[in-house]
Parts: C-alpha cells; structure tokens; sequence
C-alpha cells in the first residue's frame, strides 16, 4: 500500500430520555406516524423551547465515562437549512461551545494498544423523517413523520487518528460498549440510536498534512462501516494513482453494490449559517453537578478488563471478550464465583455463550445456558463424569432443553466410560480387529497411537476417558 489512510467518525447516539429535548412529547420509538408532536417540536410560530435536564444529565454522563472536560458554559446554536423533515427551518445544536471537549477512547486492534481523541460532544436535537412514495406504493406522494422531531441525540466527533478500518472499527465497537455501560443510550443501530459517518482521506506515507477527505454517511452497521472505508481508501489511492484528485464531497454506502456514491460536493454543500439561538440562555454546568454524575458512574469496560485479569488471571483478549458488554461481565462473575475456573468459563462463554447470543439474537440474560448451568457441566467436567469432548453434546443438549447438565447427561446416557473393565474389553476389541496396524505399532511406528484412541472413542461413542483410554493402550500395546 502507497498511501496512508487517515479516519475521523462522527457518532450520533440517541439519548434514552422519556421526553425529546425541548417539550414534553415522548421518545418512544415505533407510534404511529406524527403522534408524538406537539406546537414546539412541529415549529410553530411563536413557542419557546424549553431545555429538558435529564438530556444535559446524561450528556454529562456518556462525555465524563469518554474521558471529556465538561465545559462550565456551554451554548446553543441554529443550524439553518431547509428540508420538508425539518419544519422550524433550523435545528437546535451546539456549535462554537460545545459540551465537552478533549476526550479519549483506547482500543486495541491485533494486540496493539492505541488511544484515539475525542475532539468534542455537542447536544442537538434530531429531525423528523422523509418517507417517499415508492417505498408505499405511492409515487406521487412524500411522507414526513415528525415523531423524531427534537429527539435528543449527543454528537460525539473523534480527530482523525485513526489509520486503519479495523481501528475505526474498535473504536465504534468500544465506544458502543462504554455508551451502553453509561446507560445513556440503547445504541440499537437498526433504530437509528447510534449512526456513524466516516471522514476519510489517504496521503503519501510519511507526509505530514492531510489529504482531502470525503464524508461517508450513515452506515448503519460496524461491518458496512469497515467495507464502505475499505472501499474508500481504495477508490481514492487509485484515483490519485491515476493522476487525479479527490473532492471534498459527501457520499453514501450502497449496501447493495458495495460500493459509495457520491451525494453532494462541498461546493453545493449547506452554508448553515450558525447563530447563538435567541431562544435560550447559554448552559452552565457546576462542579458539583458534575461530581454528582461522576459518581453513579458504574465500572467502566477499561476499568474492568484490567481488574479480571488481575483478579482473574485470565489473558487480556479474554478480558475484553467478557467486559465488552455489562451483562456478559456479569455472566461470567456469576459463574466464577459458584467456583468455576476462570479461564474455563471463558473458554466456554466466548465460543458458545456469545455464538447462541449472536445466533438468536439475545440478550444474555435471555440465554437458555444460565450461568448456574454452564457453571454445574464445568463441575462434571472437572470430577471426570463427563470430557470435554461430550461436554459439546451436554452444552448441546442444554441449550436446546433448557434442562440442567445433570439432566441432559442422565437423560442422553452422556455419562464418561471411566470403569477400567469395560474400558479394556473395548481396547481388546479394537487391538484384535486390527492387527495390521498393531504389528507396525510394535516395529516402533508409535504415532499410530493416536489411530487406535480415535478407534476405542469411536467405538465408545465419544463415551471413554481419554487419559484411561491412552493409559490401557499403552499397557497392551507393551
Ligand atoms: P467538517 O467541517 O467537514 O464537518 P470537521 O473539521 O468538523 O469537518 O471534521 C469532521 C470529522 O472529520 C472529524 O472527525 C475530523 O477528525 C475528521 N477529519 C477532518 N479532516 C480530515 C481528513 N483530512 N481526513 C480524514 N478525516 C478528517
Ligand atoms: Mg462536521
Ligand atoms: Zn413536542
């Protein structure tokens, strides 16, 4: 690669607030079309906004667990452009003092630990919806739902430090995972509630000023994210290759072709013509509201990654696999205090635990393994009535019955084959059906004990103990 990729991301996250930001109307997503509004958020003439606290307690909240100064006195600002969903004519924002400013998110992409800044979080209000026609069989009409209108949203604007898609990737997923810990947003990208656009440009290796950027927008997933600036880095290197020059413009992810189109060029871009909004009184946030907030701050996912791998002494890949999301930190405690292995119950929760949830789309509290549950098959594993490998049948039969590993191992006769007895007639029964293979065993072709093991599991249905199994080989085998 010739050039270096360098990546900015604007997040919008919806805060979960009751009420939108400037009247009382609800946030509850999914009501029919325009019946949460009312005289202020549809703008008409003559209303005053009138600010909602809790929005301003939560921005506090996502900007203090990003690391943010809060700024003692913030201002809001009208950001004037024309669109059928947007009836005021300008939306209310922040704009020359924001917030919060000089944040920070760490990640760490193949092992590698960066911290990415946090440039500023402003406050604004959402807009409503455009809905054409087409989409409802009516072409010759547009829709314009206003339920949005004034729906709190926090924008959270990093600097361009990241270098790589797989880094604007942690960075989304980690600043995903720290909004949801805060509770201040669902972050439900399919509902809009975290919407990131992706700033993007390349330069020569080893040059220091930046090269011109062009702005992807709204991609409303991490794995499109990583396509449409993979994409982008491309487009560009190979049109610089070719002799030409990038544009300032903004452009859209069709999911479709995988490819970005270009929707409009800075020169037809918005002059929003920002101003102070007459309408209310600049904001002031006193230290001892801030360390009101600071102090119902849970553990946050930094913070506990480091403590389970002291605590726990299990590796830090899996640290961050079990503190990526509150509830699986929970899980995993849970398991690990009954008095299971640390590094077992990982093991366990990152393969099958996070698989069933991705899978079926659940919550883990919704998971059909409870963490009692994979913490009694971890019990049978470690006083040998099970192995591991029937352990995948018994964790099977768990997840499709919701029955206990006791259970499932009772019911399915999963039980581990342990008595010596038995275990011998099977070897003999193998040794005598091939000789072939024992008389090179005794020549010294020793690898072949793997051959016979795999034959007396088989024979067994997966049932022998292995360590039992190897020990009653060598025995015969001399
Ligand atoms: P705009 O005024 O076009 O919105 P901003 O200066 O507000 O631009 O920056 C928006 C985002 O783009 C920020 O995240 C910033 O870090 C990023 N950014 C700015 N310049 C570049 C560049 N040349 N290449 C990549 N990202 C950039
Ligand atoms: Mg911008
Ligand atoms: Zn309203």
């Amino acid at each position: 690669m010739k050039y270096e990729p360098v990546i900015g991301l604007e997040v919008h996250s919806q805060l979960n607030t009751k009420s939108k930001i400037f009247c009382g109307c609800s946030t509850e997503f999914g009501a029919a079309p325009n019946a949460q509004t009312c005289p202020i958020c549809l703008g008409m003439p003559g209303v005053l906004p009138v600010l909602n606290t809790e929005v301003v307690a939560k921005s506090i909240r996502a900007a203090l667990a990003l690391n943010c100064t809060v700024s003692e006195v913030s201002r809001w600002a009208r950001k004037n452009y024309f669109y059928p969903d947007l009836p005021k004519g300008y939306q209310i924002s922040q704009y020359e003092q924001p917030l919060a400013v000089n944040g920070h998110i760490d990640i760490m992409v193949n092992g590698q630990h960066k911290r990415i800044r946090i440039h500023r979080i402003h406050m604004e209000e959402d807009a409503g919806k455009n809905i054409h026609g087409e989409n409802l069989g009516d072409p010759a009409h547009s829709y314009v739902d206003l339920n949005r209108t004034g729906v709190p949203l926090i924008e959270i604007v990093s600097e361009a430090d990241m270098r790589s898609s797989e880094e604007a990737k942690a960075y989304l997923e980690k600043l995903h995972s720290i909004l949801r810990y805060t509770g201040v947003s669902d972050c439900n990208m399919e509902e809009g509630s975290f919407r990131a656009d992706a700033n993007v440009s390349v330069r020569p290796f080893g040059q220091e000023k930046f090269g011109t950027k062009a702005e992807v927008k709204n991609v409303n997933s991490f794995r499109f994210i990583q396509k449409a600036i993979d994409y982008e880095i491309e487009r560009q290197s190979d049109l610089i290759d070719d002799g030409g020059r990038v544009i300032q413009e903004t452009r859209l992810w069709d999911s479709v072709k995988n490819v970005t189109v270009s929707m409009r060029s800075k020169e037809e871009a918005n002059d929003y013509r920002y101003f102070p909004d007459p309408d209310l009184v600049p904001l002031r946030v006193s230290e001892a509201w801030k360390n009101e907030v600071a102090a119902t701050l849970p553990e946050l996912p930094d913070a506990k990654i480091a403590r389970f791998q002291k605590e726990y002494g299990i590796p830090e890949y899996d640290a961050v696999q079990m503190a990526e999301d509150q509830q699986v930190a929970h899980y995993f405690e849970a398991v690990v205090k009954m008095g299971s292995d640390p590094k077992s119950a990982t093991n366990w929760i990152m393969t099958d635990v996070l698989r069933i949830l991705k899978e079926r789309q659940l919550e883990v509290e919704q998971c059909p393994v409870t963490a009692a549950m994979l913490h009694g098959m971890l019990e049978l594993i470690k006083n040998g009535t099970i192995s591991g490998k029937l352990a995948k049948d018994v964790f099977a039969g768990m997840e499709q019955t919701g029955k206990d590993a006791k259970t499932v191992v009772a019911e399915k006769g999963l039980v581990q084959i342990s008595d010596t007895g038995e275990l011998e007639k099977i070897v003999d029964g193998v040794i005598a059906a091939n000789p072939g293979n024992v008389a090179e065993y005794k020549s010294g072709k020793v690898k072949l004990m793997g051959f016979f093991v795999g034959q007396v599991m088989q024979a067994s249905k997966g049932k022998a103990n292995p360590a039992l199994v190897n020990k009653i080989l060598k025995e015969k085998l001399g």
